[in-house]
């Protein structure tokens, strides 16, 4: 059922926090549970030939992965959702709606494996594309083309956090006939909700923070817009990469208690910015809720709060490398998003495989995806890390 409406009208009214916990979930209609049990099964039996409850195989379909697709539309503000088994497999399944000689112009600073997924995979299937600086309407023109299709914007971005205007975007696009996608990780619907400001499809990685434990492998895609629903739903079953009843029941876990995650990840990152911008040796902090980022007004306007990543410079790439290593309380791993404090190096770690492209990162540049701890502890292993 993973191409019907995603609709829950029940909770449409109802604020976010209620949603996240209810909209798609409600007790098992068998059984009574009261959470949203993991169908592990691959096959549904039928009364008689094509008869059966909404469900025949479950890689088309599945109840647990329903509950989560209802869910994230509802979040998104969108019509339709659709659950991946990746984030990645997500971005593919947009992608593969263009057809070969069909151009995409997107951000100049992207996830890594979604530029690789440009690069490599798509690139060479004979999709044209563009990474471009989004603020510029003057870049954004001069790249723009008759067959551009798709103008894919991550905002803000991994790993620079830089914020794009999402409205603006969307009006320029939608005037040239192209759709809008917007890679809405890092902020989440929590904080911002790109289908209201114009946007024409969501995509995540729910291994970020709509998992939010470092414990799944997930993607998503939410549409209001029918006929690319209609497109993306046959791409799902017809390539297949859907998420298995258990990843689908953590990611289901893990939205219930978005709203007040992202309430703690923001707190603790304006107390690790305000830690950073007094310690001597960073040399930049970027943070969308800084007064002199360059999106703080972007970002005022379309976000709700400024997000738990936070991304700083320091003197060269070789003390960057070194403060990474001596982190005890942030963990030096990829991802981001989780209940725990991550730290890593992003030129030689997420987004290795930017390097010498145009969208290759700072070698100087260390990210932080600020967790929930008590942020006193938080700011104490700044202090120790970056003393040294
Ligand atoms: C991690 C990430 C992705 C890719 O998601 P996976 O779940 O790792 O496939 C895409 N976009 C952003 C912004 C990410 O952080």
């Amino acid at each position: 059922m993973g191409d019907t409406d995603g609709r829950d009208d029940r909770w449409a009214r109802a604020g976010f926090a209620t949603r996240a916990i209810h909209a798609g979930q409600d007790p098992d209609p068998a059984t009574g549970a009261v959470i949203v049990p993991v169908y592990q099964t691959s096959t549904f039996a039928q009364r008689g030939v094509g008869e059966h409850a909404g469900w025949d195989y479950a890689r088309s379909g599945n109840p647990t992965r329903d509950a989560l697709e209802t869910a994230l539309a509802s979040l998104e503000g969108g019509a339709h959702g659709f659950a991946f088994a990746s984030g990645l497999a997500a971005g593919d399944a947009v992608l593969r709606t263009l057809a070969p000689g069909d151009h995409v112009v997107m951000g100049n600073d992207v996830y890594g494996g979604t530029y690789r997924q440009f690069a490599r995979v798509h690139g060479p299937w004979g999709l044209e594309f563009d990474p471009v600086d989004l603020s510029s309407v003057d870049a954004l023109e001069a790249a723009w083309r008759p067959e551009t299709r798709l103008l894919w914007v991550e905002t803000p971005t991994n790993p620079l956090l830089t914020v794009f205007d999402i409205a603006a975007l969307a009006a320029f696009a939608h005037e040239r006939g192209a759709r809008v996608v917007v890679d809405n990780t890092f902020a989440t619907p929590a904080l911002q909700r790109p289908l209201a400001l114009g946007a024409d499809v969501v995509v995540h990685s729910t291994t970020k923070y709509l998992g939010g434990h470092s414990d799944v492998v997930g993607g998503a895609v939410v549409t209001s817009d029918g006929e690319l629903a209609e497109r993306i739903g046959f791409l799902q079953n017809a390539v297949g990469g859907v998420p298995g009843p258990w990843d689908v029941f953590l990611v289901l876990r893990g939205i219930k208690t978005l709203a007040v995650r992202m309430r703690a990840h923001c707190e603790n990152a304006r107390a690790v910015v305000a830690a950073l911008e007094e310690l001597p040796g960073v040399r930049q902090v970027l943070y969308p809720g800084l007064p002199d980022h360059p999106g703080h007004d972007a970002a005022t306007r379309q976000m709700d709060d400024f997000g738990g990543m936070v991304s700083f410079r320091l003197a060269d790439e070789a003390a960057a490398v070194a403060a990474c290593g001596r982190f005890r309380v942030f963990t030096l791993a990829e991802s981001l998003g989780g209940v725990e404090s991550l730290v890593e190096h992003p030129g030689r770690m997420t987004h290795l495989s930017t390097a010498g492209s145009p969208l290759e990162v700072p070698g100087d540049l260390v990210r932080l995806s600020v967790g929930i701890e008590d942020p006193a502890d938080l700011v104490a292993d700044l202090h120790q890390a970056l003393a040294g």
